[in-house]
């Protein structure tokens, strides 16, 4: 028998699979899907057996042997082998890099797998007890002979005993102690033998009795009898329990906020658009629906009926959103309604308990999966939904190789299963929204908010104007009225502020110097906590200069509006407000975002400050007022989505006012009122944007009127760099079609990054059939021989900016 064997070398010019015989004692158990060791070259790899045939083309002698198989269990469906195939093909990626995103990276790391046995008393072969020899736990490499590794296959799945991964403390599966209490009679009569001074082990076999024949968690046992374990060992040695250690999960925190357990009474536009789900869901076909909701309208009750819908079938349900972690409150919807069914994906998790959140949807314990983007490859063999919700954010992209779309994954997975994905957004990507409108999606609306809560009144402030009358803070006087209003009736303000594409960076009033970094070609941010610079590309780090680096001059300050210099505008202006601040420096360690909505939640603060975390998600009753402190920040990167950009999230920003009984009412401060991104978004009416938006991209010759593929090439010298892209940029011309239009290649907008020069070229196309076959080439020649010369170079399709 012969594996064919994705290796775990993604530097290796080739990108196939290799022949691998099997060993004979592995033939009866080995499957596609599984991973084994091999050996390539001279060393040993890890790799993942995608076929299995009886012949190779290679001779039999030059034929290497699998050194071991690691999972008797396949860790990837044939679905899921399939799909990587598919995602290295369409962004030109490693196939090896496609398998492996699909899998928690503990799976990835150094490890031995274990054979534990579960019930002892059901193993009755003699070659397994002999080979065991009186452990609990052995190596699964020890098992080598083939009748004998089918039969713990069989005692895996009858889960008599389990296979686990000991990939370190941290990251391998979890045991807890627990005591099986002995029946009541073994209690009483030992309770009679026990030595008189023994009063604590009296003390606790009296408990026993009460609970007599019952198993309980050990730390448990000693909580409620409120008895040492040195006293419950005792007992235990005398016959009175026994104990053992069991497979357990961590826990990953749940927080739980305010909600509705039950099912809600549909609103009529909700009503319609999860029948049409439910249609599709029965009709076994694939369907996208792009669900355009309003903030507020309900999007989320929608999501959880069709959900609902689905697991009555049996079926299963992968529900994306942005950065879970940001959103607490929604992962808490999903738990309150489907409890313990649910399993949590999420960047906020440690190796292991992302591994057992794995494991629970392998071993179909769960059946809903609500996760960041890799959730989307969740190995669940009968999916029956898939919603992305906020489809229009960015994070689903994945900006390292295998740069793939989740949106794209969905749709391909829901082919496979013939089941809905339900795409939500109250500010759809204009990409979803032409293709709603050209129908190849079905167009969901809800146009009202779920309880009729009018939209928040936005106004527009000019800070120009407060300029000119001399407030020089970053408050205007409207907004600072607000916010003072608000304090005294007691009620919330979210102050918003656009960090992207701002830095607070560190300039010389006498010469006009901005401290940038040695590295790259990018301006140094000044970071309060620690006074000190860094570069948020290469990491690099300098305290800050006393005196100018180039004229020597001491009027050197650090300028921007970072939410520290925000929060002590606030608290100079409101001595009185409580404030809570949420960015990067204050969320860092783990669970801090909940605990900082909580307190917001218990109305521990007045104003939350924060920047596009807080865009989303949030839902507070007290809400009643919403402050952008600058929207340009967005508004004039040299990107063509900064339009699109800045008007979801004013947006997403003004949608967290007044969501309940109180209304709500929102300032966006802006020095370029005029915008039509800002100005539309005073209304937030989403299809006069889309208008005048897919007006201008039609007139660049942007998507989604055209597609466009980034080529990006980096080396530390920058001749050969521009030699290189300049050779690229040729090859492709000559390959693609005459229609397509190449530009560049140009010095990249950040022309260098931790000491390398960047250039791209960027392709611009409406049909491009010769499109993947010629990127394949030009990465063909880049791996076998502009590699070997130092060049870097990477390709992206749809890339979400290009720059
Ligand atoms: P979206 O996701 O569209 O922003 P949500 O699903 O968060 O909106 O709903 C907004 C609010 O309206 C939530 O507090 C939710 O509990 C409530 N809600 C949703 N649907 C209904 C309904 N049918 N009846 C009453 N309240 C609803
Ligand atoms: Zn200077
Ligand atoms: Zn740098």
């Amino acid at each position: 028998m012969i594996a064919e064997v994705i290796v775990d070398v993604s530097a290796y010019p080739i990108d196939r699979p290799f022949d691998y015989a099997v060993p004979e004692h592995l033939e009866t158990v080995i499957e596609c899907g599984s991973r084994v060791k091999v050996p390539f070259g001279p060393r040993k790899v890890i790799g993942y057996v995608t076929g299995l045939k009886s012949e190779s083309d290679l001779e039999e002698h030059k034929l290497k042997k699998i050194d071991e198989l690691i999972d008797l269990d396949p860790v990837l469906s044939q679905e899921l082998l399939g799909l990587a195939k598919k995602v290295a093909r369409e962004t030109l990626s490693y196939e090896i890099d496609a398998l492996q995103v699909m899998l928690p990276a503990a799976m990835r790391a150094k490890y031995e797998k274990f054979i534990s046995i579960e019930r002892p008393d059901e193993i009755d072969d003699a070659r397994v007890l002999s080979v065991l020899n009186g452990r609990t736990r052995i190596p699964l490499k020890q098992v080598t002979d083939s009748a004998l590794l089918k039969l713990v296959k069989d005692y895996s799945e009858k889960g008599i005993v389990s296979v686990d991964t000991a990939i370190s403390q941290q990251t391998g599966v979890k045991k807890v102690r627990v005591i099986h209490i002995g029946d009541s009679d073994t209690l009483s009569e030992l309770l009679l033998t026990i030595h008189p001074n023994a009063k604590k082990q009296a003390e606790l076999i009296r408990w026993m009795l009460n609970h007599a024949g019952k198993s309980i968690e050990a730390a448990k046992l000693m909580n409620e009898s409120g008895i040492q374990n040195s006293v419950l060992k005792a007992v235990i040695e005398k016959g009175g329990a026994t104990e053992a250690y069991v497979e357990t999960y961590r826990e990953p925190d749940a927080p739980k906020l305010q909600d509705t357990p039950m099912p809600l009474r549909l609103t009529e536009e909700q009503h319609t658009a999860l029948e049409k789900v439910k249609v599709a869901a029965d009709s076994g076909n694939a369907e996208t629906f792009l669900l355009h909701g309003i903030t507020g309208s309900g999007k989320t009750e929608v999501y959880l009926q069709a959900i609902k819908h689905v697991l009555d079938k049996g079926k299963e349900a992968i529900v994306l959103v942005p950065e879970i972690s940001l959103t607490p409150q929604m992962t808490a919807r999903f738990q309150e309604r489907f409890g313990e069914l649910v399993a949590v994906m999420h960047s906020g998790l440690s190796a292991g308990e992302k591994y057992d959140e794995w494991r629970k949807i392998h071993r179909r314990e769960v059946k809903v999966v609500v996760g960041a983007r890799s959730a989307i490859f969740a190995p669940f063999e009968n999916i029956g939904i898939i919603i992305l919700d906020e489809e229009h954010e960015s994070t689903y992209k994945q900006e390292d190789t295998p740069r793939y779309h989740a949106r794209d994954v969905a749709i391909w997975r829901s082919e496979y299963f013939g089941c809905p994905v339900i795409l939500g957004s109250a500010t759809p990507s204009l990409e979803s929204y032409a293709r709603a409108s050209k129908g190849v999606y079905t167009l969901l609306e809800l146009s009202k908010r779920a309880k009729n809560q009018p939209l928040p009144t936005v106004t527009v402030v000019d800070m120009r104007e407060e300029l000119k009358e001399g407030n020089r803070s970053m408050f205007s006087v409207q907004l600072a009225e607000a916010i003072r209003l608000r304090l005294e009736k007691k009620e919330q303000t979210v102050l918003f502020l656009n960090k992207r594409g701002f830095s607070s960076f560190v300039l010389c009033r006498d010469c006009g110097t901005v401290v940038q970094c040695p590295n790259c070609d990018i301006s140094l941010t000044y970071h309060r906590a620690n006074e000190s610079l860094k570069c948020h590309y290469c990491g690099h780090e300098e305290p800050v200069p006393l005196v100018c680096p180039e004229c020597e001059s001491e009027h050197i300050r650090f300028f921007g509006t970072g939410t520290q210099k925000a929060e002590e505008e606030i608290s100079k202006l409101f001595p009185e407000a409580r404030v809570l601040r949420m960015d990067v420096d204050t969320t860092r360690q783990k669970g801090a975002h909940e605990r900082i909505l909580r307190q917001f939640s218990e109305g521990k603060a007045d104003i939350l400050l924060g920047t596009q975390m807080i865009a989303k998600g949030l839902d507070f009753p007290n809400i009643t007022l919403v402050g952008v402190l600058a929207a340009d920040t967005t508004l004039h990167l040299a990107d063509f989505r900064a339009a699109e950009k800045t008007f979801q999230l004013m947006t997403q920003v003004s949608g967290r006012a007044g969501r309940h009984e109180l209304a709500g009412e929102v300032f966006i401060q802006t020095y370029s009122p005029e915008h039509y991104a800002i100005e539309l978004a005073k209304t937030q009416h989403y299809e006069p944007f889309y208008n005048l938006e897919m007006s201008a991209r039609k007139q660049y010759g942007y998507p989604p009127f055209f597609f466009i593929t980034l080529v990006q090439f980096s080396h530390e010298d920058l001749l050969k760099v521009a030699d290189f892209a300049e050779k690229g940029t040729r090859y492709l011309k000559s390959s693609l079609s005459p229609d397509t239009v190449i530009i560049g290649p140009a010095a990249a907008a950040i022309s260098r990054v931790n000491n390398r020069y960047r250039y791209q070229c960027l392709i611009k196309y409406k049909k491009e059939p010769k499109l993947i076959e010629t990127l394949q080439q030009l990465i063909r020649m880049y791996r076998t021989n502009w590699m070997k010369e130092g060049l870097l170079m990477s390709v992206d399709v749809d890339p979400t900016s290009i720059f």
